[in-house]
């Protein structure tokens, strides 16, 4: 199959070079000039495991191509995905559709004969009957059909999920297209992944049904914390009791700072107004997304209480800045919030990730970044666990304790057992996870 892929960011750039490994024809347009130089020297726009290693190995295969020519990629395509961003429009929390109207003009005008023409992005329901209106309108006589195939892998496991999907989603009505589309995923479906055929309507619906649950459930976890905190209960024993029936699960149930991501926070939201506009309100939808916004802040005021309710002139060391491990994704992570309202409160701030400090310098005034977690805990009075990566989870205790003015550390995500670290002296925050004696 001949497969051009319209978006390289982390889902264009890893789906395209997927499906070069399985053995399609791939070009990836991507507006971006710098990121297609970049690319074509070999350089990762983005930080994701195994990428570069396998857009190399395909690059060398003659089997994946980048482009910023979007006409040329798309004339002789049997297949062109929409993978570009859907971010929230600014002021309303609707999904901005922009991107991927201006794209499915711009296929339009390229495509020549049977095309399927396929969103990858996340997109609102309805969209794949926008984006068919347009090309019609575009170009009256191209043969052209619109599919939905949302796309769930997860950031810093995006090729084994590409690779080893639980589902694939495709929202089709066609006989034609859905040849083509069985084509595109014969790998998988020889690995026996389950492929569900549906509407079009239906899997749009399916993506943000999905993020919107896990998102409710990382909210639903998050309140049971806070409730373990004030009865004395612990959260992560709750978590293994109620995820051990095989109704609820284990996975999605880890109490922390609240969920971020370029993915949760927009989706949510996306499905709220989208349910309002419909006059079918998603009011457990709406209420996870205004816990969620509230708790990044109340995780900067569980700081505030560790250091004795005051963090003015203090320095706050924070571990890892990402919105989780094995990305350098910086989007809507809950530490932006989290050193919003330290430096609030009137506290210094230094920060440590492994790949996440150049997006953050982006986005963060005022932080100081050192080069490893010994090196900002160095006269801090506060040591902050934001971002779980490995790196933070065999922290030299010893160490730190001679290093910082206060040994103090927050844990954000439980990654520690309160005994060991207070053996070494330091007192110990976590989440739902309280002392005898009531510390939280
Ligand atoms: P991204 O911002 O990393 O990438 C989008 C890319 O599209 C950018 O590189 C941008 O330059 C490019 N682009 C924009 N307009 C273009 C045009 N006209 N022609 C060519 N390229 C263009 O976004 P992403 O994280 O890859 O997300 C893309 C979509 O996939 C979104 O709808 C998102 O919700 C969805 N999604 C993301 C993830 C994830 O983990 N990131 C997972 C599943 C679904």
């Amino acid at each position: 199959m001949r497969i051009a892929m319209v978006g390289a960011g982390y889902v264009g750039l890893v789906s395209g070079a997927c499906f070069a490994d399985f053995g399609h024809d791939v070009i990836c347009v991507e507006l971006d000039k710098d990121k297609v130089e970049r690319l074509k020297s070999g350089e990762m726009p983005i930080y994701e495991p195994g990428l570069a290693t396998l857009v190399d190995a395909n690059t060398k295969a003659g089997r994946l191509l980048f482009t910023t020519d979007i006409a040329a990629a798309v004339a002789g395509a049997d297949v062109v995905f929409i993978a570009v961003g859907t971010p929230s429009r600014r002021g309303d929390g609707h999904a901005d559709l922009s991107y991927v109207h201006i794209v499915a003009r711009d296929i339009a005008h390229a495509i020549s004969g049977f095309t399927v023409v396929v969103t990858k992005s996340t997109v609102p329901v309805g969209t794949g009957d926008d984006v068919e209106r347009i090309m019609h309108e575009t170009r009256p006589d191209a043969d052209i059909v619109v599919a939905s195939n949302p796309e769930f892998l997860r950031e810093g496991a995006a090729i084994e999920d590409f690779k080893r999907p639980d589902r694939i989603v495709v929202g089709i009505e066609d006989e034609r297209a859905r040849a083509v589309m069985s084509e595109v995923y014969r790998p998988l479906y020889l690995n026996k992944a389950p492929i569900q055929f549906t509407s079009r309507r239906t899997a749009e619906l399916i993506k943000y049904a999905a993020n919107a649950f896990l998102a409710m459930k990382i909210t639903f976890i998050n309140e049971i914390a806070d409730l373990c905190e004030v009865t004395g209960g612990n959260v992560q024993e709750v978590a293994r009791g109620i995820g051990l029936d095989n109704r609820i699960g284990g996975k999605f149930l880890n109490a922390g700072p609240g969920f971020g991501g370029s993915c949760f926070p927009k989706d949510a939201l996306a499905l709220v107004k989208i349910g309002q506009d419909y006059g079918s309100p998603l009011r457990l939808v709406e209420t996870t997304v205004s816990i969620n916004d509230q708790r990044k802040r109340a995780m900067g005021r569980k700081v505030i209480k560790a250091c004795a309710g005051d963090i003015r002139n203090k320095t706050i060391a924070v571990l890892g800045l990402t919105f989780k491990p094995n990305t350098d994704d910086m989007r809507e992570a809950p530490s932006i919030a989290i050193i919003q309202s330290l430096h609030d409160a009137g506290a210094r701030v230094r920060a440590y990730d492994p790949e996440g400090m150049q997006a953050a310098r982006a986005l963060l005034g005022d932080v100081t970044y050192g080069a490893s977690a010994y090196e900002i805990a160095e006269g801090a009075d506060c040591l902050v666990l934001v971002t779980e990566w490995n790196a933070f989870r065999s922290l030299d205790f010893g160490r730190l304790k001679g290093l910082m003015k206060t040994p103090t550390l927050v844990d954000l995500r439980n990654v520690y057992r309160r005994p060991e670290v207070e053996a070494h002296g330091f007192a110990y925050h976590s989440v739902g996870r309280p002392a005898a004696d009531g510390t939280v």
